[in-house]
Order: C-alpha cells, then sequence, then structure tokens
C-alpha cells in the first residue's frame, strides 16, 4: 500500500567519495515515519601518517541508532571489509537482523570467533539467488561476479519501483569459482522495470574490460611452473578463486601448498567449509616447509599490502619464524597495490630484491585483476538493466564522475550524484536531493569507538609533530615555590643549536615567568598555568621553530 505523501528515498552513510566505508540505506514511506533498509556496514583502513594510532576508519550510525525502531534489517552484499569490516563493532547499537549468503555468513562467523568478546549476531541465511522480505522490502541477491565468492547485486522491490543495488561486481565470463554475473537474471530485471541502478564506479575510468581470473590462472600456472626454486605467493586473503589458481598452479608444478598466515588458514577453513576449495588438495601446515625440498613448495602468504605484522613482511626482513626465503626462489604479488600502502609494498619488495630473490607483479605481468566493471562492462550492465535513475557510489569523486558520464551517454534520463549523507529521492519522481542525514566516520583507537571530531587524534599528530612539556609548580599560600619546578620534556630535541639544553631553556622560561607576575597573579593557578605555557612554547620555539604541547600542573602547598 503506498499513501500519497510516501516517498522511497537512498542515502549512503559511507562509501560515497571514497573507497571503503560502504553502508547505503534506503527508506520508504513519508518524512518522519520512514521504515529503513541498511545494505552493507563496511571499514576502511586508517593511513598511519594522517591519522597516527588509528586501526580502522567506520562510518557513523548515529542516524540509524536513532532509526533503529524503523530499520528492518541488514542485507550484506559480500564479505569484504570494505563491505563487512564494522558489523562486529557496531551492530550491538543496532541489534537487527543481519542476513548474506551461506559464504558470507560463514567468513563473519570465524571473524567472530577470532576476536574476543565479539556479539552473536543472528544472521539469516539466504541462498544463492534467494528471495526474502526485510520489513517493507521484497528482496532478491543475484549473483555477480567479483574478486570473493558469492558477491551479490540486490534488488529491492517497492510499491514505488524496483532498485537495483548492484554491489561489486564485473563481467567475467569465466570466473574460477561461482557463476559468471547473471545476464539472464539481470535482463529479466531490465524487463519488469528498474527505477533505479545504485552502481560501483571503482573502475569507472578504465576503458574496455577487465581480464579475467581464468587469465590469471593461466598466468600463475606458467610462473610457477618455471620457477627454479621456492614460489611464495602472496595475494588478498579473501580471493578463493586466486587461491584456487595458485593450489592447481602447483598442483600441475609437482608441488605442495603452505599456507602462511593467519587471515590466509581462516579463509582456507572457511572455503573448505563452503565447498569452494572442493576437487582441490590439501594444504600442508608451516611445519611442512622446512622438510619439504625448495622445488616442491609453494608458500600462500598474507602480506600483499606490505603489512608490517603479516607474513610477507616478516619473510622480507628474514624475521619469520619458520619460513626463509633464499636467493632464486621467486616472489609473485598476485595483487594490487592499494593506493596509500606504496611504501610499505615497497619496502616489502625491496627486501625481497635485497636477498636476490625475484619478485614477480601486476607491473610485468598478469597476476592480477580488478573485480570492479569497467568502462565497456558497466555500458553492458546498463544495456541490461536499463534503469531510469542511475546513482554512482563506491568511488572517489572521479570515479563518481566519469560513472555518471557514462550514464549521461547512454542516455539514462536521470543520474544522481551526492555525497555521503544526502538523502536522495528516487520516487515519487524527479529524483533529486531532498535533504541530509547526519552521516560522519569514527575511529577504532585500540579497541576503543572515538568520533572523528574528537581532539584525540590531532592531539596526537601535535604530538607526534612537536612533542611535549610538562611542567609541576607547588605554590605555598604567599604566592612562592614551595620546591624547584618539575619540568619534563618528551619527544624534543636535547639541544640547541648553540648547545644549551632545551630543558634549561624551559626551566628559564618558567623562572623568568614566575618571577615577573605580582604575588596576587601567583596565586591564581590558572592565570598561573597559562602565563607559563605561553612562555615555555614560545621559548623553546626561539631555539628549535616548533612550538610544543604544554601542559602546567599548578599545586598550591
Ligand atoms: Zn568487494
Ligand atoms: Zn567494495
Amino acid at each position: 500500500m503506498i499513501a500519497p505523501r510516501d516517498e522511497l528515498v537512498f542515502a549512503a552513510l559511507g562509501g560515497v567519495g571514497e573507497i571503503g566505508m560502504n553502508l547505503a540505506i534506503y527508506g520508504l514511506g513519508q518524512e518522519g515515519r520512514r521504515t529503513w533498509l541498511a545494505v552493507d556496514v563496511g571499514m576502511s583502513i586508517a593511513s598511519e601518517e594522517h591519522l597516527p594510532g588509528v586501526d580502522l576508519i567506520y562510518p557513523d550510525i548515529r542516524y540509524l541508532v536513532e532509526e533503529r525502531r524503523n530499520l528492518a534489517g541488514i542485507v550484506l552484499t559480500h564479505a569484504h571489509e570494505d563491505h563487512i569490516g564494522a558489523l562486529l563493532d557496531l551492530w550491538p547499537q543496532l541489534q537487527v537482523p543481519v542476513y548474506a549468503t551461506p559464504f558470507t555468513a560463514a567468513l563473519l562467523q570465524a571473524k567472530r570467533e577470532g576476536e574476543p568478546g565479539a556479539p552473536e549476531i543472528p544472521v539469516k541465511i539466504i541462498p544463492l539467488g534467494g528471495r526474502f522480505s526485510v520489513g517493507a522490502f521484497e528482496l532478491e541477491y543475484v549473483s555477480v561476479a567479483h574478486s570473493i565468492p558469492e558477491s551479490n547485486a540486490l534488488v529491492i522491490r517497492t510499491p514505488l519501483g524496483v532498485i537495483l543495488h548492484t554491489g561489486d561486481w564485473k563481467i567475467d565470463p569465466t570466473p574460477v569459482i561461482g557463476a559468471p554475473t547473471d545476464e539472464r537474471r539481470l535482463r529479466a530485471l531490465g524487463d519488469e522495470g528498474v527505477l533505479a541502478l545504485i552502481g560501483d564506479s571503482t573502475n569507472a575510468v578504465r576503458d574496455g574490460r577487465s581480464p579475467s581470473e581464468s587469465d590469471v590462472a593461466k598466468t600463475l600456472a606458467g610462473l610457477v611452473a618455471s620457477a627454479p626454486g621456492r614460489v611464495a605467493v602472496t595475494t588478498f586473503a579473501s580471493n578463493v578463486g586466486r587461491i584456487r589458481s595458485a593450489a592447481l598452479a602447483a598442483r600441475a608444478a609437482g608441488r605442495e601448498v603452505v599456507v602462511v598466515g593467519r587471515a590466509m588458514e581462516r579463509i582456507v577453513q572457511v572455503a573448505r567449509e563452503t565447498g569452494y576449495l572442493d576437487g582441490i588438495q590439501d594444504f600442508r601446515g608451516i611445519d611442512a616447509y622446512q622438510s619439504l625440498p625448495r622445488q616442491r613448495i609453494l608458500a600462500l602468504c598474507t602480506g600483499s599490502q606490505g603489512e608490517g605484522r603479516a607474513a610477507l613482511a616478516r619473510i622480507a626482513e628474514a624475521q619469520h619464524p619458520s619460513v626463509t626465503l633464499d636467493r632464486g626462489d621467486r616472489v609473485i604479488f598476485s595483487s594490487r597495490t592499494i593506493p596509500g600502502n606504496e611504501k610499505e609494498v615497497g619496502r616489502v619488495v625491496n627486501g625481497l630484491i635485497r636477498q636476490g630473490i625475484e619478485v614477480i607483479s601486476d607491473r610485468t605481468h598478469l597476476v592480477h585483476v580488478s573485480g570492479h566493471p569497467r568502462r565497456a562492462e558497466i555500458e553492458e550492465m546498463y544495456g541490461w538493466v536499463r534503469p531510469r535513475i542511475v546513482v554512482p557510489v563506491h568511488g572517489e569523486a572521479l570515479h563518481l564522475s566519469e560513472h555518471a558520464a557514462i550514464a549521461r551517454a547512454l542516455q539514462v534520463p536521470e543520474v544522481v550524484v551526492c555525497e555521503n549523507g544526502d538523502l536522495v529521492r528516487l520516487a515519487p519522481g524527479p529524483a533529486a536531493i531532498i535533504d541530509e542525514v547526519p552521516a560522519a566516520r569514527i575511529y577504532k583507537d585500540g579497541r576503543l569507538l572515538v568520533e572523528a571530531d574528537a581532539p584525540t587524534v590531532p592531539h596526537r599528530r601535535r604530538l607526534s609533530f612537536a612533542g611535549m612539556v610538562s611542567i609541576a609548580l607547588a605554590i605555598t599560600r604567599k604566592g612562592d615555590l614551595a620546591t624547584d619546578p618539575e619540568i619534563e620534556l618528551t619527544g624534543i630535541p636535547q639541544e640547541t643549536a648553540d648547545g644549551a639544553t632545551l630543558d634549561d631553556v624551559a626551566y628559564d622560561a618558567v623562572m623568568e615567568t614566575f618571577e615577573s607576575l605580582p604575588r596576587a597573579r601567583r596565586g591564581d593557578p590558572d592565570a598561573l598555568a597559562e602565563a607559563v605555557r605561553g612562555a615555555v612554547r614560545s621559548a623553546i620555539a626561539q631555539h628549535w621553530g616548533k612550538k610544543p604541547m604544554c601542559h602546567v600542573h599548578v599545586l598550591a602547598v
């Protein structure tokens, strides 16, 4: 039933204007009385340089928490961290049912078991291609090829129109696992009539089509067969198709697969349980590594992004407890370096090369393909689905605008480029941004969640840049110093250019300021602290060119 003022709306709470942290919401009903559906609850990885000490970035879900009573459920499209990575930490604030296909549910469960204290989330498992309803939304999963098993587009049927939320997809006629993107289903959907397509923009800047996972399998087989010594293959652990291809390459070359790294072990176990490694030989544990001859080994390693704690970085530093590589061994990066990780990957590559180990990457060989559609694939999808409205998502500003340009060139009647937090009305038409909902970021900082606008991280950045001075002053009732001030410098150089110590510089600044203050003002702890703080920072800055943070504690004794 539709009431006259009912609307169908969409907003991204994350994942638009950025790659990562995907969280989309769809609302049905009139303003103030809508029911909501959330699709994916992903995370982004924080860059150490910009956000020191922060591990992960999550979407701020305060809007969903406010609307919790009206939130019918969360549907997951696939198990990549940019789609499910924030769920374990954020779900307790929402406590609504979660829907996923079997592999996604199994990986989420394995992740939960690896994190003590993680919530028990009631996941409703939906078969591939399954239809189900969540609140007022009639849903259907449509299988699409991607770079993890069971990637799904989501069809959302409402009384005001049908939406295709593509999720992450590509057209790969010969994926290594799973069926190709379900063209027949998508064409049928186009015949049914699609109001809006909310779609992946990641590779909208790239012409043509992405090569097939099977092409990568062929390259890998050749490189593994021709390797003179040991072979190590590193890839995104979630890419089970790639693991399968590496295993087949190993078998053909008479090599055993040794799994190195926790994330890889976990995914292999989940893939075995869910049947995605059926027909693949058993892998060996790490204890087999030392006993196998060099020509019989293929090590499957975590660490394709140069992560310092992952297996490959430790191997490159010759620090791994049980895995070593030597001159003449071959390392294949069956991966792409995610922007921002270049330095870390470079460090690993250089470490390997210094040891005489051969490094092969997608720079010279087809050892990786993206899981996202290039322009010709997007065009083909639009030919099948024929949407009335297109909203580009899953991309930075450039990707979104290129995606929008493709849609306009294909005569899609309405194209809406939005930002996180824009509320887009999809029906009744015309499509438009009609409002804003709160959308921001929160940081996973150690075990805690910290709001992005809290001073925590800016303080930490300032500390990392200019250190800190702590000063304690004990003042008598008469306004004299009870003892010498205590001064501690942290993260500040010891000596000035003329050989004085910055300790002394700070000490002199404290004493001069103190003595220059009239007795009456010395009795006001706040005024005293403020005066000392300003003087110490300026005095240090005169020598150093930087102003440290400064904390002054005044004790009345
Ligand atoms: Zn994905
Ligand atoms: Zn994604």
